[in-house]
């Protein structure tokens, strides 16, 4: 049985997309099956695996639509030791198509239930928005792991995603919990980061994951490598903090 999560946060560049892959790699190295779903038509996740999104044949557009299954449209990464359901830019059509589809919000879950089997954890990339992609996200998720930084407008912008997160659970999904989140991209050396960190804390206790992300370059260049961190410098602080945090899911999964 897979445990799905959405990586969520309705604002961009914030290291969803870092997140997903990365901690799909940590977990792939801790012996973990994994499958990512790239949810984003800007196709990050899906490049940063190490998969041109444009000679994508099938993509999860296709497995929105019910013309593809998982297993037909997934690629694997050899690389990366993980397998990547891709998106491109004709995923933003999907948002339009869905509209006047009967189970539209369900879409990805009838055909992630389709390959519950074949993995132990799938990561949802989602877009910076709280749209039809990301309700498909919430639907078929266990949970929601929320990378966040530490900065002032932090805890404003999380207000909607815990009402959405709330009315996804109330109406459509009665296992979507927040599971974590995830402190990204941290400067200890910055007081208002440390400062947000604790409210963060004591706010949501021990929703707030032990394991903190620094900002570190190596996570930034691995992308123009096609490559999660992880994989382009295992022994980098950043790749070392999402090994870290891969272990960390792997013990709250037990516990779930
Ligand atoms: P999102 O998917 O939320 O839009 P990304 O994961 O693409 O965000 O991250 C935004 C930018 O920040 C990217 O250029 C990425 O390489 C960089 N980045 C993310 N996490 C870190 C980190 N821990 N240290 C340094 N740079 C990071
Ligand atoms: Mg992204």
């Amino acid at each position: 049985m897979a445990k799905i999560f959405c990586v969520a946060n309705q604002k961009g560049g914030v290291g969803k997309t870092t997140t997903t892959v990365n901690l799909a790699a940590g977990l792939a190295k801790v012996g973990q099956r994994v499958l990512v779903v790239d949810l984003d038509p800007q196709g990050n996740a899906t490049m940063g695996s190490g998969i041109d999104k444009r000679a994508l044949e099938l993509s999860v557009y296709d497995v929105l639509l019910e013309s593809a299954s998982v297993k037909e449209a997934k690629q694997t990464s050899e690389k990366v030791g993980y397998d990547v359901l891709g998106a491109n830019r004709e995923l933003a059509g999907a948002e339009v198509e869905l509209v006047d589809l009967e189970r539209r919000e369900r879409r990805l879950k009838g055909a992630l239930a389709a390959a519950n089997d074949d993995y132990d954890f799938v990561l949802i990339d989602c877009p910076p928005s709280l749209s039809m992609l990301t309700l498909n996200g919430l639907c078929c998720a266990h949970g929601v792991v929320v990378p966040m930084q530490c900065e002032y407008f932090a805890l404003e912008g999380l207000s909607d995603l815990v009402n959405t997160i709330k009315q996804v659970h109330a109406n459509l999904n009665a296992d979507l919990q927040i599971i974590g989140l995830l402190r990204v991209m941290f400067d200890p050396r910055i007081t208002l980061q440390n400062q947000v960190s604790d409210q963060l804390k004591t706010h949501f206790g021990d929703k707030v994951f032990d394991t903190v992300i620094p900002r570190n370059v190596r996570l930034a260049e691995a992308p123009s490598y096609g490559l999660p961190g992880v994989v382009f410098d295992p022994s980098s602080k950043g790749a070392q903090a999402f090994i870290e945090f891969a272990r960390e899911m792997v013990r709250r999964v037990g516990s779930m």
